[in-house]
């Protein structure tokens, strides 16, 4: 007979955002079991670009990205594509996608980002000092590097938003641009985000939470849940192949393959993914000393202890097709636009953004199953939002009374 792990609260997925809910509740003397069949932080919190990013208060689908598809996806190296064979699956996701990027519509979803992304840098401050990771942060801010023209300051629907909301940004002539980042060739200008921050490490970053969790007694079972089985009493158990585990919470947090959990209880979220990329350079010394965005080539240049990261790109295309080396050679081939003396590719990896069509992530519980806690869809910001979901997600569970509004987040949003 299977085994039956009794708890009080059990997290699927040990990604950033489930380790940082363990870390914290464990650390308020929850008992706590994560559950993922995978070593900790081996999904798409592994290969990011690192970067923590509260100035990215601007939607995925906004009015600018909308005006710009055709281009976007005609265009060669793009940093957007779409798998043909995947098209039908991805229609109802893509209809939501483009009704979310109205410009109305597009504001209202990059007002609530900004209300989550005002407190991504204390609440990671926090997160670091607590779990002893301060040292693999860098305070060093982010660049967007324009290569061709510098952008109007208004002419931008993000740059506008990110205005509106109060959102540090530093607009840099070509000359302060190369003051900053000397080793980068001519640019047309930048814009520079004082407030953003990088780790130097996020797989590393993941395994020490994890390891910091454990120490503050949560424990983890390495095992696949296959189905979630609410119970008449309200607590719910975790179906795994040979062990089950029943939880008065459950905390559903398994990024991009949430909705494989949540759909079968009734759930219905349009959870999909946008695939991302990631090649890496080893190197002793980067040449650059923050994370670089050049605007146009729609990925992150991030120094990372020991190489350098270049990660982006997004790829519709579903979570079982395998790795495009042709989204491997647009990273490649812009990367040495900026820097052609580069060495060999190190390495190659694929991740999966969990993602929402209005950008915003899925933070709260459920209605039907009160006991069961949504905390996934993080899309480009899982890193950076890590500390806002994880305290927030702890003090629903603690029934403390500094639970911010999580209307904009609910799970029965789309319906
Ligand atoms: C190329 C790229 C660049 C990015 N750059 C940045 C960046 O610079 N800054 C930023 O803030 N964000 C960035 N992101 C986004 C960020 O990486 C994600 O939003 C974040 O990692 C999501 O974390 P997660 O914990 O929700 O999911 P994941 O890290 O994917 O973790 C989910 C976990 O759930 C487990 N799981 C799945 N199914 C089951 C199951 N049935 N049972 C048990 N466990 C299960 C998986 O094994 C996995 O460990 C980037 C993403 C990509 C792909």
């Amino acid at each position: 007979m299977a085994e039956l792990i009794k708890t009080d609260v059990a997290i699927v997925g040990a990604g950033i955002i489930g380790l940082a809910i363990s870390f914290r509740l464990a650390g308020a003397g929850r008992e706590v079991v994560v559950v993922d069949p995978n070593e900790a932080g081996s999904g798409a919190s592994y290969g990011n670009a690192g970067t923590l990013a509260p100035y990215a208060c601007a939607p995925v689908g906004n009015p600018d990205v909308l005006w710009n598809l055709p281009n976007l996806l005609l265009k060669a190296d793009s940093p957007l594509t779409v798998r043909l064979a995947a098209l039908p699956a991805l229609v109802p996701w893509l209809s939501r996608f483009v009704w979310q990027s109205a410009p109305a519509r597009a504001r209202r979803n990059g007002h609530a980002l900004a209300g989550l992304l005002k407190d991504a840098m204390p609440d990671w401050r926090a997160l670091a000092e607590e779990a002893r990771l301060a040292d693999l942060l860098r305070y060093e801010g982010c660049l967007y590097y324009y290569r061709g023209k510098l952008p109007q300051k208004d002419s931008e629907w993000g740059a506008r938003l990110r205005n509106e909301f109060g959102v540090r940004q530093e607009w840099l002539t070509s000359a302060e641009v190369a003051r900053l980042e000397p080793a980068l060739p001519p640019a047309a200008g930048g814009v520079f985000f004082p407030d953003a921050a990088h780790t130097v490490d996020p797989a590393v970053m993941t395994r020490r939470l994890a390891a910091a969790a454990e120490a503050k007694g949560a424990t983890f079972e390495r095992a696949r849940v296959d189905r979630l089985e609410p119970q008449d009493s309200g607590r719910i158990r975790l179906i795994c192949r040979d062990r089950t585990i029943e939880a008065h919470t459950v905390v559903l947090a398994a990024g991009a393959w949430s909705q494989s959990l949540a759909a079968p209880i009734g759930e219905n979220i349009p959870l999909d993914t946008e695939r991302g990329y990631h090649i890496e350079f080893a190197m002793d010394v980067c040449p650059i000393n923050r994370p670089v965005s050049p605007v146009d080539l729609g990925f992150y240049i991030t120094p990372m202890a020991g190489r350098l990261r270049v990660a982006g790109t997004v790829e519709l295309s579903g979570l079982s097709a395998p790795l495009n080396q042709k989204q491997i050679a647009v990273l490649e081939r812009g990367v040495r636009k900026l820097f052609p003396n580069l060495g060999p590719v190190q390495s190659q990896w694929l991740g999966f953004r969990p993602s929402l069509p209005d950008s915003l992530p899925v933070i709260g519980p459920s209605r039907r199953y009160p006991n069961l806690i949504h905390a996934f869809g993080h899309g480009h910001l899982g890193m950076t939002l890590a500390g806002v979901t994880s305290r927030v997600v702890v003090s629903l569970i603690e029934r403390r009374n500094d639970v911010p509004d999580l209307f904009a987040f609910r799970p029965d949003r789309f319906g």
